[in-house]
């Protein structure tokens, strides 16, 4: 279903987040969205967006 897609689309959205550092794009578990966590690549924390405004 295309609804379903987007929904998947809008979740994966939501997980990646850029490293400030090395600019590389990575994925964070859900259960991590909202938690600072470690970029895979150069080790620097990313902080998580901010979820109290704006929709991305
Ligand atoms: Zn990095």
């Amino acid at each position: 279903m295309i609804l379903l897609g987007q929904a998947v689309l809008g979740a994966v959205f939501a997980l990646a987040r850029r490293c400030p550092k090395c600019m590389r794009q990575a994925v964070v578990r859900p259960s991590q969205k909202r938690e600072t966590v470690a970029c895979r690549y150069c080790g620097a924390k990313v902080p998580p967006k901010h979820w109290k405004e704006g929709s991305g």
